[in-house]
C-alpha cells in the first residue's frame, strides 16, 4: 500500500482538489491512504481566530468568517448546491461557534488545538467527498482516533503502542473498500480531546500511518519538483537532488530545511520505507527519493537559512566567568519555556545563542533569566547552514552581510548574519 500526502498548497484552491484527484486517479486499483492538510493558509487563519479569541479582540467574527467563506467558496465550485458537504462543512464549523460562546479556557495551547484543528477536519471532508464524486471511492477517516498522543497540546508526542494497535486494526480492512482520506497534523488524547503534532506536522502523520502498515512508500506532493540544495526564494541556481540518504535528510531538517517536517524520516527510515518527494504540479516528474543508500556526492552544498532568529547573549551579573552551574540554570529555562536552541557558544564571560524567534516563550525566558543574567539581544537575524561547504565560497554566500556568529565544522558550517 502506499502513503500520500498533500499538503495545503496542493489543496489551496477548487482546481487544487481536482488535481488531487487527478493525481489519485493515477493510482487506481493500489491501496492508497491519503494525509490532508489544510486548504492554503487555513491554519495561519485560524491561529489569528484563537489569538483573537483569548484575547477578546472585535477582529474575531471577521477572521471566523473569512475562514469560512474561503471552504464554502471551493465547496461551490465544485458540488452542486443540493450536496450534503455543505452541511457537513457547516457542521464541522459549528465546534468553533460552540467553543468561542464560551468564556476562554485558561490553556492556551489547548484551545489552540480544539480550533485550528478544524482547518484539516473540514479539508478532508471535502477532498473525501469530491474523490467520491469524481467516482473515485473513499473513505474519511477521523485521524484522532488511531494517532493517540499524550496531552501536550500543540505538540502532542505520539504513544506509538496504542497508535499502532489502532492502525493495525482497522485500516487494513477500510483499505479493502476504497481510498482512505485522513487529516494530517492531528491527534487525540485518551480523553477524547484534540492534538495537534506541531506546525506542518502533516508529514508526519504520513510517516505513522506508513510505518504502521509497513506501507511500500510514502510520497509529498509538494509545490517544488523535489529536494532542492537551497530554497530558491533566496538563492539562484538550485539543483534538485535524485536521491538522498535518510541521513542526509535528517541533517537538513534539524538545521531547518522546512521542505519536510523534521520528525518525518526516523520512523520511516526504522521501517525501511522511502519517502518521495514530487511535485503536484507535474506529477508525472520522479522528483527525489529519500532511502537508505551511500551518500551522494555533493557538488553543490545544501543551504539551510532559517530567518527570524534571535540572538541572545547572557552574561552573569556579577561579572563571574560562565560556568557549568550558569549554563545549567540556563539551559533548564529554555527547556521550561520550550526554546529550541538552533547554535550555541560560549566564551570566558558569555554565553550566546540563537533560536527561532517566538515572542511570547522569548519574554517568558527574559524573565526567568533576568534576576541572576544580564541580556543582550539582536532579533530580525538569520541562521544559514551550509552542509557540504567549499571553504573558499562561504562569504560569498552571505554576500555583504554581518556575520555575528560562525561555526564550522567538518561537514557543517554555520553563520548567524545581519
Ligand atoms: N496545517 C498544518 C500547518 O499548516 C499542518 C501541515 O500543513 O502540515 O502547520
Ligand atoms: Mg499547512
Amino acid at each position: 500500500m502506499l502513503v500520500f500526502k498533500f499538503g495545503g498548497a496542493s489543496v489551496r484552491d477548487a482546481a487544487g482538489v481536482i488535481n488531487l484527484s487527478e493525481i489519485v486517479r493515477k493510482y487506481t486499483g493500489q491501496q492508497l491512504l491519503i494525509v490532508v492538510s489544510a486548504m492554503g493558509k487555513t491554519t495561519n487563519a485560524l491561529e489569528r481566530l484563537t489569538k483573537a479569541y483569548m484575547n477578546g479582540t472585535d477582529e474575531l467574527p471577521d477572521i471566523f468568517s473569512e475562514i469560512k467563506d474561503y471552504h464554502f467558496n471551493i465547496a461551490k465550485q465544485l458540488f452542486d448546491p443540493s450536496h450534503s458537504i455543505f452541511n457537513e462543512v457547516a457542521n464541522t464549523f459549528v465546534e468553533i461557534d460552540w467553543m468561542i460562546e464560551d468564556e476562554p479556557h485558561d490553556d492556551y495551547d489547548f484551545v489552540y488545538d480544539q480550533i485550528v484543528s478544524i482547518g484539516e477536519l473540514v479539508s478532508t471532508r471535502i477532498v473525501a467527498a469530491y474523490l467520491n464524486h469524481a467516482d473515485i471511492k473513499s473513505q474519511w477517516v477521523d485521524a484522532r482516533g488511531y494517532i493517540h498522543t499524550d496531552n501536550n497540546y500543540r505538540e502532542g508526542n505520539v504513544d506509538w503502542e496504542k497508535t499502532m494497535v489502532s492502525i493495525k486494526n482497522d485500516i487494513p480492512k477500510l483499505l479493502e473498500k476504497g481510498i482512505v482520506v485522513t487529516q494530517g497534523f492531528l491527534g487525540g488524547t485518551s480523553e477524547n480531546f484534540t492534538t495537534t503534532l506541531g506546525r506542518e506536522g502533516s508529514d508526519y502523520t504520513a510517516s505513522i500511518f506508513a510505518s504502521c502498515l509497513q506501507a511500500e512508500s510514502v510520497t509529498t506532493w509538494k509545490d517544488v519538483p523535489g529536494i532542492l540544495n537551497a530554497d530558491p526564494k533566496f538563492f539562484s541556481d538550485t539543483v534538485k537532488f535524485d536521491e538522498l540518504s535518510y541521513t542526509e535528510a535528517i541533517e537538513m531538517t534539524y538545521y531547518g530545511a522546512s521542505v519536510i517536517h523534521p520528525k518525518t524520516i526516523k520512523p520511516l527510515q526504522n521501517a525501511k520505507i522511502p519517502l518521495l518527494v514530487r511535485s503536484f504540479n507535474h506529477p508525472d516528474e520522479p522528483g527525489t527519493i529519500i532511502k537508505e543508500t551511500a551518500n551522494t556526492a555533493f557538488e553543490k552544498p545544501v543551504i539551510i537559512l532559517k530567518q527570524n532568529q534571535v540572538l541572545l547573549s547572557i552574561s552573569a551579573k556579577d561579572y563571574s566567568f560562565i560556568s557549568e552551574t550558569h549554563l545549567s540554570e540556563i539551559f533548564s529555562f529554555f527547556a521550561k519555556n520550550q526554546v529550541k536552541v538552533n547554535i550555541m557558544q560560549t566564551s570566558a564571560l558569555s554565553f550566546s545563542v540563537c533560536f527561532d524567534l517566538k515572542h511570547e516563550r522569548f519574554e517568558k525566558l527574559l524573565v526567568a533569566l533576568a534576576p541572576n543574567f544580564k541580556v543582550k539581544y539582536n532579533e530580525e537575524i538569520s541562521l544559514i547552514t551550509i552542509r557540504h561547504y567549499k571553504l573558499g565560497a562561504l562569504r560569498d554566500l552571505v554576500g555583504g552581510k554581518t556575520v555575528l556568529l560562525e561555526q564550522i565544522s567538518r561537514n557543517t558550517a554555520q553563520m548567524v548574519i545581519k
